[in-house]
């Protein structure tokens, strides 16, 4: 963790249809000039070096290639700093090249070979992901066992009430199993199993969701504290919100699935 590089592949017009990206790096005779804005990068201006999928050849993912481009790099720049609803911690940003250049060694690979660099990224990442919101929600879950055996209504603890311990058994069971089912899907990949892709986006749907459910519910069981950030509650919710979306939105993780199933019945 010496040097940190930012993942460049969404564009202000192309996101979930990441392959109709249009940043162009045409050949110089040093290397690669590099047209074009790339959006959402997490760790834009604070990274050491970029790994931008760009267009090297015709539409398609077929006429992607990536390369890196390393902070200070003559045409490379930066948006401000996005204000996001959570990950505030983080910084995002676009990254925009004008004329930038790159040396010929920076390119990643084979050329034509950027698009399925890319996407073989995403299955550990959208692993990672679900890490995250299920370390999220169960920090959630957990301040609420002890919120619930401090506060009190009606003259007892919250947790005396049957409709509210059943609510802890549902979030548990929620966690316990999505637990399970990422590290599954872990295994599917270290194994490079032939359906891990597909476990990876049924895991990322799977746990990102029942993550911010929980989140969510554990606000609720803080009444109005939850919505206070005193509590640290609110933060996970908003914090957890952006995992249903990012690395692949949900949507895409349910086109995944199904196209996986489909070719698999063939
Ligand atoms: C905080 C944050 C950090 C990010 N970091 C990075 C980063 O480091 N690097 C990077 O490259 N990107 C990054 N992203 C971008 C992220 O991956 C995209 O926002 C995401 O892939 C969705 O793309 P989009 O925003 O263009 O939405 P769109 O693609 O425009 O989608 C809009 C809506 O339409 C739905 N949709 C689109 N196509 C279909 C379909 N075929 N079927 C059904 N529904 C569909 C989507 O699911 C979504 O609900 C980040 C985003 C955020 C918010």
């Amino acid at each position: 963790m010496e040097t940190i590089f930012s993942y460049c592949l969404t564009e202000p017009g192309s996101g979930s249809d990441a392959a109709a990206l249009r940043t162009r790096a045409d050949r110089t005779n040093e290397g690669w000039r590099l047209n074009g804005t790339k959006a959402f990068i997490s760790g834009g201006g604070y990274s050491d070096a970029y790994i931008a999928m760009v267009r090297t050849g015709t539409s398609g993912p077929r006429g992607i290639s990536a390369v890196i481009v390393e902070n200070g790099s003559s045409g490379l720049s930066f948006g401000s700093l996005e204000d996001k609803m959570g990950w505030r911690a983080q910084p995002t940003t676009q990254v925009q090249f004008d004329d930038c250049l790159v040396p010929a060694d920076n390119l990643l690979g084979e050329e034509g070979r950027g698009f399925a660099y890319a996407m073989a990224g995403l299955d550990g990442g959208r692993l990672n992901i679900s890490a995250g919101a299920l370390g999220g929600a169960q920090a959630a879950l957990d301040a609420t066992m002890a919120y619930m055996g401090q506060r009190t209504a009606f003259g007892q603890s919250l947790d005396r009430f049957q409709a509210l311990q059943f609510r802890l058994a549902e979030m548990e069971t929620a966690l316990q199993s999505a637990r399970i089912f990422l590290r599954q899907a872990a295994w599917k990949l270290d194994q490079q199993a032939p359906d891990a892709t597909k476990f990876c986006a049924m895991a990322k749907l799977l746990v990102t969701d029942r993550a911010f459910e929980v989140a969510n519910q554990c606000l609720q069981l803080h009444g109005g504290y939850g919505y206070l950030a005193d509590y640290g509650i609110e933060k996970i919710v908003r914090d957890l919100r952006v995992h249903q979306i990012l690395e692949g939105t949900n949507e895409i993780m349910r086109l995944i699935v199904s196209r996986a199933m489909l070719a698999e019945r063939g």
